[in-house]
């Protein structure tokens, strides 16, 4: 068997993946999920790409996950705003409303409630990826007035984003309901959840995909979600460090330390977390990475992340198939670094664990003591396999999945290497566990004499109820 890496890979796709044979060739080349991205295309393209993404990973062999990202509320200056060249120092009036922009003309935001939302003394208006940027100091009737920060120019229909908006909840627009239809349409396996401010985002994500197993990713990108940080993380099912636009309200230079909180927060609760954003940027135009981002991947990987993930690297850039090997060899290489967590007993070992948990973290403890080749765990609905994975075992995690959807979302876990094994209610669970063996010697390329874990339930395909560990040595004593 090829060396095993277990930090997961999330590619966009875009222009430069439409072409299936490439496509193919970065799922071969290491891609386990593919992302989506509501921000850019229509409905009949988000189908379309989901297609392509599942026949690839047929052709390829492989299990890959959909997700599809939702946009999020989207702020742009109005058409009717004035272009500015804005130095540092400029005083700046910005209003909501075109009919209030007055003689010489403001700042018009295409939102009536920028007004409103703004924290005077605090907020900042941004423009485009940063520049120009643009201090609020003061509330007056219907405006704002602000302070250029940081120069730069400010056009029509450029985008715009208010730091320390006080709003309630903006994460989900009428186009976000919509992208969640084509989702579930698409048979997407994750929806990601824009600037979420806090837990009840969620909440209403999850009551518009109710019935659909569907799994949410909460996108931190916002200084309310650092705030929210463990209540979103407890609502959710997944966390992305979205650095992007993390990076334009907090500030470039708080990304690193945000980026180990959130992944922190994440392993803490065992769950999966992606880390995005500009890691191998500069392959989007050349072949071979920077020093610089071949460390970013690596850190990431360190920091603990259960995936990393590209965007315009692989959605527009010229290198998409090098950029996923190159991904691959970074996390590779780096995967040394990650603590076992079980080792460690630290961060996973606090109150309030669940059964599961409990005994996984058991399991691992053994697999690790007696060397096990692997850890074998038939799963029905995946939640024992996230459980064990949150413990960073060294020895790897087949995951035997009752179903293709439960086998895609485990292909973004951290060490889990997703295998369908359909399991019959009817079949004595001595059955099932004679199948499991047999499917993991093959799988994993095992000796006749290796050992495995093997975590079961007393009976078959019963969600919540793994109670069981076993050592078996494979093989004709199997
Ligand atoms: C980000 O901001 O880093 C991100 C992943 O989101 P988007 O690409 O939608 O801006």
């Amino acid at each position: 068997m090829d060396a095993l890496r277990r930090t997961k890979i999330v590619a966009t796709l875009g222009p430069a993946t439409d072409d299936q044979a490439t496509l193919v060739a970065m799922i071969r080349a290491g891609v386990d999920g593919v992302r989506i991205n509501c921000s850019h295309g229509t409905r009949n393209d988000f189908i379309r790409r989901a297609w392509q993404a599942r026949d690839a990973a047929a052709t390829a062999g492989r299990h890959v996950a959909i997700m599809f990202d939702l946009q999020g509320p989207k702020i742009r200056l109005h058409e009717s705003s004035r272009r500015a060249d804005l130095d540092q120092g400029d005083t700046v009036r910005i209003v909501g409303d075109p009919k209030a922009s007055g003689a010489t003309g403001a700042l018009v935001v295409d939102w009536p409630g920028v007004v409103d939302a703004a924290d005077p003394g605090t907020s900042e208006l941004v423009i485009g990826d940063g520049a120009p940027r643009i201090a609020i100091a003061e509330r007056t009737k219907g405006a704002l007035m602000g302070t250029c920060v940081i120069p730069g120019t400010a056009l029509p229909r450029k985008g715009a984003f208010l730091t320390h908006a006080q709003v309630r909840s903006m994460a989900l627009t009428d186009k976000d309901r919509q992208d969640v239809r084509t989702a579930l349409d698409a048979g997407a396996d994750f929806i990601a959840l824009s600037f979420v401010n806090g837990a009840d985002d969620i909440r209403e994500l999850r009551g518009e995909i109710l019935g659909s197993s569907a799994r949410i990713i909460a996108k931190i990108e916002t200084l309310s979600a650092i705030q929210h940080l463990d209540e979103i993380v407890d609502a959710a099912d997944a966390v992305m460090v979205a650095r992007g636009d993390l990076g334009v309200e907090a500030g470039v230079s708080r990304v690193p330390l945000l980026q180990k909180q959130i992944i922190q927060a994440a392993n803490e609760r065992g769950r999966m977390v992606i880390t995005a954003t500009q890691m191998l940027e500069s392959m989007i135009d050349a072949p071979e990475p920077t020093r610089a981002e071949a460390s970013d991947v690596a850190n990431a990987v360190i920091d603990g992340t259960s995936c990393v993930m590209l965007s315009g690297e692989t959605a527009v850039g010229h290198y998409p198939i090098e950029t996923i090997q190159q991904m691959a060899e970074i996390a590779l290489d780096a995967q040394d670094g990650v603590t076992p967590v079980v080792v460690e007993g630290g961060a996973a070992s606090g109150d309030g664990r669940t059964t599961a948990e409990s005994v996984m973290r058991a399991a691992v403890l053994l697999a690790r003591e007696i060397k096990a080749a692997a850890l074998v765990i038939p799963t029905a609905t995946g939640g024992s396999v996230r459980a064990a994975a949150r413990f960073r075992p060294r020895r790897p995690i087949l995951a035997l999945c009752n179903d293709g959807e439960v086998a895609r979302q485990l292909a973004l876990e951290w060490g889990v290497i997703p295998e369908p094994l359909h399991q019959r209610p009817e079949e004595p669970i001595e059955a099932l566990v004679e199948r499991c063996l047999m499917r993991a010697q093959r799988r994993l390329s095992l000796p006749d004499g290796a050992r495995v874990v093997l975590t079961s339930g007393p009976q078959v395909a019963t969600p919540g109820a793994t109670s069981l560990i076993a050592v078996h040595r494979l093989g004709s004593s199997a």
